[in-house]
C-alpha cells in the first residue's frame, strides 16, 4: 500500500495524539493497549501504522526501553528469574544508542530483536515473554 493511500484510510494517522501513539509504540507499549487507550478500532491499526512509518525498526533499536519493560514487569508477569537478571545485565551494557559496550562482548541485542519474528514480537509486546532462543542467547553472554 503507499503511504499516501495509507495516510488517506488510517486512523492513526488523522489522530489528535498521533504523536503520543507513535512514541508509545516504539517504547514497547502493547498495541492493544495503546488501540484501547487511544480508542482505535483494533491493534490491527497500530501495526499498520507503524509498518507503513517505518516505527519497527525504531522500536527494535530501542533496546534500553524493551529491557526496562522487561524489568518492570518482572513483578506482573511470570518471566523467569534468570530472564531479569539477563536483562538487568544487558541493560547496564547497552548505551542509549542500542550498542552493547562490553569490549569482550559479541552479541548484538539490536540483531536478537531483529531476529524475532512478527509473532514472537507480539507475543512480547503483551506478555514481556522473550523467545527461549532469545533468552539462551543472552544468558550466554
Ligand atoms: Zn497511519
Amino acid at each position: 500500500m503507499s503511504l499516501g493511500r495509507h495516510i488517506r484510510t488510517c486512523s492513526v494517522c488523522h489522530h489528535e495524539q498521533r504523536e503520543e501513539i507513535e512514541s508509545a509504540f516504539i517504547y514497547w507499549r502493547s498495541p492493544a493497549a495503546i488501540a484501547e487507550e487511544y480508542s482505535l478500532s483494533d491493534r490491527a491499526s497500530v501495526y499498520r501504522h507503524a509498518h507503513a512509518l517505518g516505527l519497527f525498526p525504531k522500536r527494535q533499536r530501542n533496546v534500553r526501553a524493551a529491557l526496562e519493560h522487561i524489568i518492570e514487569k518482572a513483578g506482573e508477569v511470570d518471566v523467569t528469574a534468570s530472564a531479569v537478571v539477563a536483562a538487568v545485565q544487558a541493560y547496564a551494557k547497552i548505551n542509549s544508542a542500542g550498542e552493547w559496550i562490553d569490549r569482550t562482548e559479541s552479541v548484538s541485542l539490536n540483531e536478537l530483536f531483529d531476529r524475532m519474528s512478527t509473532n514472537e514480537l507480539e507475543a512480547y509486546a503483551q506478555s514481556g515473554a522473550l523467545p527461549e532462543w532469545f533468552q539462551a542467547t543472552v544468558a550466554r553472554a
